[in-house]
């Protein structure tokens, strides 16, 4: 039986591909941090926003997290009216400039779109990205009034969760304090994510926006340890608090030499460069010793993120190594193209099991098995299975580990009665995103482990307005 045509292929309109990112060349970009993406200038962001089908059932929505209505947005660049697609992007999602960049729209609003089927999505992410930098340049409001309500609020920890909460409290007219562990703002957008993909004057932006509606933030404060949660409450006066400390500790593999001189967690290489500014030692005071070989191991976005950065630091051989297939990679797909421009190598179903070191206790090789895909396991994917005999040695001076992260458990353990999962996610309820603890509310990777940003982003909104109606109904 011939597959039934969609509405959208028999339309007379002549469609074209989705319009490139332009973006800077390979070699160049290999060699320093600056942003990869060069964004759409006024004409390709008109032409694509023309693409739209503007569907009777826009499903792309369907596919955004946070339901940003993106048939508005898009049709409202369309018809040239710039300030209407910022004001639209903005009320759904309070991080559109960062959201355009890092979300993985290929899996999300993209995937749904019906433009899809027959030449490439309209690039949601694109013109979010195009928006949002438009709203950036334009000259800032009036300053907005100074926070008018009595109940202070706290927030813990100042990453996407954190921070939409945070902002969106403040429209509130909440006096808000967000603590921060680290010594600066943005969580993993900071630490983590490198410049060549999320510029941290864009970070800045937002943060500076926060400040301007009265947000204080204190860096350097870790709670649970500086201050105890419950003294935000008795001795800081705190009516509420949102936790979205992130699950920023790395998981190891548990395989021998893990702890030779060289081996790193993907989040310290990465906190190094991008918050320590190690790139520029000897004038910043953090180093990180990258040789000319070096393996990373996983397939998310941090991996990506990590190998790409230690090209950036001088590595001449860059590798990627993952048990699992490509198929089973995890990292958005922009990501894992621009690594291959960028000169990575992947060692797809190739399994480490030892990490080899010389006499002075310095990384050497890492020892690896060939794998097969087997049945599928426990979370639905083909098992990988080692081939006997297939043992052999990547000559490599440092191993980046990157195979997930898991919520930091220190405020839970210090916080009596704050119940948390087995695996150290906090437990919430479902609809308000309060913990078991009155008056404190979680969202973000925290409860989630490891997610994305704009799920973290959408948690610290639901979380903000349940603050503010349970302050509100003096619950
Ligand atoms: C390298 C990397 C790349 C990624 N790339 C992408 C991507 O491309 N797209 C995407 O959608 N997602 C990506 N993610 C995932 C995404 O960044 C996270 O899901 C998101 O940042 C989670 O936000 P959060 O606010 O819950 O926590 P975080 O961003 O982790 O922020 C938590 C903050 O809380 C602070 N903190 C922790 N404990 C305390 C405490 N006790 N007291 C005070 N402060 C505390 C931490 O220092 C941190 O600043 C990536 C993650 C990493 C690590």
């Amino acid at each position: 039986m011939p597959a039934v045509r969609g509405w959208y292929e028999l339309m007379p309109v002549k469609r074209t591909d989705k319009t490139p990112m332009p973006q800077r060349d390979a070699t160049d970009r290999a060699q320093d941090f600056d942003e990869v993406n060069e964004g759409y200038c006024f004409a390709h962001a008109m032409f694509e926003a023309e693409r739209c089908l503007r569907c009777q059932d826009p499903v792309c929505m369907e596919g955004c997290p946070v339901r940003i209505p993106i048939s508005d947005f898009v049709h409202a660049i369309a018809a040239g009216d710039l300030p209407r697609a910022a004001s639209i992007l903005r009320t759904a999602n309070p991080l559109p400039a960062i959201c355009g960049r890092v979300c993985p729209q290929e899996s999300q609003c993209e995937l749904k779109c019906h433009m899809a089927k027959r030449f490439g999505p309209v690039a949601v992410g694109h013109l979010e990205r195009f928006v949002a930098d438009w709203e950036r340049s334009q000259p800032l409001g009036e300053s907005p009034p100074p926070p008018w309500q009595s109940a202070r609020i706290a927030v813990v920890g100042s990453g996407p969760a954190g921070l939409v909460c945070a902002g969106q409290l403040a429209r509130q007219g909440y006096p808000v304090t967000v603590y921060e562990a680290l010594h600066a703002p943005g969580g993993v957008l900071r630490y983590g994510i490198p410049e060549f993909r999320l510029p941290n004057a864009i970070l800045d932006w937002e943060i500076d926006a926060l400040k301007r509606l009265g947000v204080e933030f204190i860096n350097n404060v870790i709670i649970g340890k500086t201050i105890a949660l419950d003294d935000l409450f008795d001795r800081h006066g705190f009516s509420a608090v949102f936790i979205g400390t992130g699950a920023g500790l790395p998981k190891f593999l548990g395989i021998p030499g893990e702890n030779l001189n060289g081996v790193y967690s993907a989040n310290e290489f990465l906190t190094r460069i991008n918050l320590m500014q190690a790139f520029q030692f000897p004038e910043a005071d953090t180093p990180l010793k990258v040789g000319k070989r070096v393996a990373v191991i996983g397939s998310g976005n941090t991996a990506m993120d990590a190998v790409r950065s230690a090209r950036r630091m001088g590595a001449e051989q860059a590798l990627v190594v993952y048990r699992r297939s490509e198929a089973e990679m995890t990292a958005r797909v922009e990501e894992y193209h621009h690594a291959i421009e960028e000169g990575v190598k992947f060692h797809w179903l190739t399994n480490p099991v030892e990490v080899i070191g010389d006499d002075d206790g310095w990384v050497t090789g890492l020892k690896s098995l060939r794998m097969e895909l087997g049945e599928p396991d426990e979370s639905g994917r083909a098992r990988p299975v080692p081939i006997e005999g297939s043992e052999f040695v990547f000559p490599v001076d440092n191993v980046v580990l990157s195979i997930g992260t898991t919520p930091n458990p220190l405020l839970a353990k210090t916080t009596p009665g704050l119940a948390t999962h087995s695996w150290g996610g906090l437990v919430v309820d479902e609809q308000k995103g309060e913990t078991s603890r009155r008056r404190v509310y979680a969202g973000g990777d925290a409860v989630t482990g490891a997610a994305t940003v704009i799920l973290a982003a959408g948690a610290g909104k639901s979380a903000a307005e349940a603050i503010h109606q349970d302050l509100s109904a003096g619950l």
